[in-house]
């Protein structure tokens, strides 16, 4: 039986923050019954899926949206309990929620522990009041930090935090106060992503209102929160992941290692059987759909050689990289990429250790300007 991961989307916020492009609803554009109907036709989705793809045994389970505490405690049962019915979940599954700061009561999270969810992903983005107010998130660090307790108190011993960099207003002293306080915190799993200023965004179209830190200081920022956080104790394993020993995230890990998902809900990616695709950003077809073919858009067929490159561009996201070993076995020009590291390696960008080759961190600064020199 083939394993996979499995993410399943949920388009719902409270309200768009200004940053995101990602594809969610406001809550003036959804109540509780499209939330319940929503569960309805992810739960004939993951039939329609079944039938598709036939057994499928899955280790690593995420979902993620928008936000998907915005789902009632009944509403994310049903749809837990449909998918462990319709899938085979490993005993081991890592099973993953996004739960925004003031979502979610202790009652939410005690029914999700219940069902088996081991994981949380909490974003909390920033310390600092005026960083927050500026990315339009509706909680404050007080909020966030009373939500991480929670989660303590509910028995989870696995939970991330999202942080940002390249905030406007940001200052290296504001950033690292905010990965101090985090720290403090103590969660087993920090990622630290820098802001994408996405056309359409209010973010975006008022950017000439704020001031951003440059390229030179978002560098410089990064650079001072790796040691930071080493020094707390978090490693990184990935470009943007720190983790406790044994805690990195095992579902994006299958990401980074090329291995199959499916997606499920409005805008989720799939990667199976060498094609990737994609549902429609639609909810009101979603809602409806009896049929997920049709809403369903292949974006392309990796052929060998697109896999091949595929895999050495992931793995070589990843903080310990590709094995030799396991390079020979995924690809039939094992040597050509070997060869097109050499020079890298050479000039430090690139370390061979211990059979594997992998970026330093001056090689992850501008690693995909390498990446395309070795890919292409
Ligand atoms: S909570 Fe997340 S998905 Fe929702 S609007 Fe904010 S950034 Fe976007």
């Amino acid at each position: 039986m083939k394993n996979i991961g499995i993410y399943i989307h949920i388009p719902f916020c409270v309200s768009k923050c200004a940053y995101c492009d990602f594809y969610s609803l406001p809550q003036e554009r959804h109540g509780d019954e499209i939330r319940e109907q929503y569960v309805s036709a992810l739960i004939r989705q993951f039939e329609w899926a079944k039938k598709k793809y036939g057994e499928l045994s899955v280790s690593s389970v995420f979902i993620g949206g928008g936000t998907p505490t915005t789902l009632k405690a009944e509403q994310l049962v049903r749809l837990i309990t449909s998918l462990k019915n319709t899938f085979e979940l490993t005993c081991d599954c890592e099973f993953t929620v996004e739960a925004n700061p003031k979502t979610f009561d202790e009652n939410k999270l005690r029914t999700l522990k219940l069902f088996g969810v081991n994981r949380l992903s909490i974003g909390i983005q920033s310390s600092n009041e005026n960083e927050l107010n500026l990315l339009g998130r509706i909680h404050s660090f007080d909020d966030a930090k009373k939500a991480f307790e929670l989660t303590r108190k509910c028995g989870f011993d696995n939970v991330s935090v999202d942080v940002m960099y390249g905030v406007p207003s940001q200052t290296e002293q504001s950033f690292l106060s905010t990965l101090k306080a985090v720290t403090e915190l103590s969660p087993e799993h920090i990622s630290v992503y820098g802001l994408q200023l996405e056309e359409g965004t209010p973010l975006c179209k008022n950017r000439d209102k704020y001031v951003f830190p440059d390229e030179n200081e978002c560098v410089s920022m990064y650079s001072k929160g790796i040691s930071l956080l080493s020094k707390a104790g978090y490693s990184r394993y990935e470009i943007s992941n720190f983790a406790r020993e044994g805690k990195k995230c095992r579902h994006n890990l299958g990401y980074w290692s090329a291995r199959e998902y499916l997606g499920f809900g409005t805008g989720a990616y799939s990667y199976f059987n060498s094609q990737r695709f994609y549902c429609e950003e639609n909810t009101e077809s979603f809602l409806s759909a009896k049929d997920f073919d049709s809403l369903i858009t292949v974006e392309e067929t990796l052929s060998e050689t697109d896999k091949e490159k595929e895999f050495v561009m992931l793995s070589l996201r990843l903080t310990d990289g590709f094995s030799v070993k396991e390079l020979f076995e995924r690809t039939r020009n094992a040597e050509f990429y070997l060869d097109r590291c050499k020079k890298y390696i050479e000039s430090g960008f690139m370390e061979i250790r211990d059979g594997r080759v992998f970026f330093t961190e001056k090689g992850f600064d501008v690693s995909n300007t390498v990446l395309s020199e070795i890919l292409f």
